[in-house]
């Protein structure tokens, strides 16, 4: 497929339009690396054209954020300074549209030490976490990707720079229903109303209990909120109304489950990348909703430590059901990017949850939503467990029970 003018300003109005759905007289927040200035500039014309108010565009750059990490000490980056302050403050007046442009080298920060990433991450939002709290549910935003040289490579090492990127390319284009044809507005309005009706019937059967199982060595129970919804594909702003889709793409149906409330194995069906390293061929045991052991061919280590990056990293967040027919999954590659690589099977995450899948939750504080079994933790990491005979049934309140998945899709 030749990456036309057109097709990138086709994507770049699905971005706008579907994704953002951004609303006459709202103002753009816009995230996107210097290196796609051209898209940006798209981007900008396309949320102009939709009535944006003013666009405002956030610049980013591996390789600049890989020399803060160098050379800046930990205390400096760490430090939240009072314009950022008052910049993360404002949003919670303007509450502006957000897009992010994902194009991101998966190695931008290899071999910078874990723990100081890990320690400048979670002092920046201790101070910046109750602005983000305070906008969540309350304005649109949207990530969406596009191929940067070095995350084509990363995908394609065999391949010259100019095809890996053609490759990447077409894979992108093809998970977000772009193919040049048929009008991808149109194809996701479809794509969410499928995930819409199976969250809803999904929520519909006040399943209590998930059990799965396959010949790989998954034999796993986990427990559900009770009043916790099925979310998936489009969400609502709260203060206006809009339907907005964060993710482009998207597969997956999720909730958070009860956290420290499953039991049993979950063997992992694809590799997974975490701190630019990679863990393969692994399997993590759950006693009492906790990770009590694991097993990984490779990247043993890191997974150990991963488990323990803090009190609650070893208790689940999510649950999430994507089929194996998803085009992620056809692609057939990983992506080394979880906007990609979390839509391509059934999977499930160790760390944080997402308190807006209670009915209150938006305005719950994190103390309060753990309370009700949502998990709190400085990691959120997806692994796959989706294979081609995972089962997964859905057991009731009265012990009766139906089929969700069969043979890795929707029974
Ligand atoms: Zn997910």
């Amino acid at each position: 497929m030749q990456i036309t003018l057109e097709l990138l300003q086709s994507y770049a109005r699905l971005i706008v339009r579907s994704g953002a759905n951004v609303r006459p007289g709202q103002t753009v927040l816009l995230n996107i690396a210097v290196e796609q200035a051209d898209f940006a500039e798209m981007l900008t014309e396309e949320c102009y054209k939709a009535g944006a108010k003013k666009v405002n565009v956030e610049w980013q750059s591996d390789a600049i954020s890989r020399l803060h990490f160098q050379y800046a000490a930990q205390e400096t980056l760490a430090e939240v300074l009072p314009w950022e302050e008052a910049k993360a403050k404002q949003m919670t007046v303007d509450l502006p549209c957000r897009i992010f442009i994902a194009s991101q080298d998966p190695d931008a920060l290899a071999g910078i030490s874990p723990e100081k990433l890990s320690a400048v991450g979670q002092s920046r939002a201790r101070v910046l976490k109750p602005y983000r709290n305070a906008i969540d549910g309350k304005h649109q935003w949207t990530i969406a990707a596009y191929p940067s040289e070095k995350w084509a490579k990363k995908c394609f090492p065999e391949e010259t720079t100019e095809n890996a990127v053609a490759k990447l390319w077409e894979a992108v284009l093809k998970t977000v229903r772009i193919d040049g044809e048929h009008d991808p507005v149109a194809a996701w309005q479809a794509h969410t109303t499928f995930i819409s009706e199976k969250a809803a019937w999904l929520n519909a059967q006040q399943f209590r209990r998930l059990r799965y199982a396959s010949a790989n060595g998954t034999d796993f129970t986990v427990e559900l909120i009770p009043d916790a919804r099925w979310e998936g594909a489009a969400a609502v702003n709260s203060q206006n109304g809009a339907s907005y889709i964060p993710n482009m793409p998207t597969e997956e149906i999720f909730t958070s489950p009860l956290a420290g409330s499953c039991e049993g194995t979950l063997v992992a069906t694809k590799p997974l990348s975490w701190n630019s390293q990679l863990i393969e061929n692994f399997s993590i045991t759950f006693e009492n909703g906790r990770a009590v052991s694991c097993r990984a061919e490779k990247g043993q280590e890191l997974l150990e430590k991963m488990l323990v990056m803090d009190e609650c990293a070893n208790m689940l967040g999510e649950v999430a059901l994507v089929p194996k027919e998803s085009p992620v999954n056809r692609c057939g590659f990983l992506f080394y990017e979880t906007l990609f690589d979390e839509n391509a099977c059934c999977h499930v995450a160790l760390g944080a949850g997402f308190k807006e899948v209670l009915p209150d939750g938006d305005d719950l504080s994190t103390a309060e939503a753990q309370k009700r079994g949502i998990n709190d933790s400085i990691i959120h990491v997806d692994f796959m467990v989706g294979s081609d005979d995972l089962s997964i049934d859905g057991i009731r309140a009265d012990g009766s029970s139906a089929p969700i998945f069969r043979n890795g899709t929707w029974a």
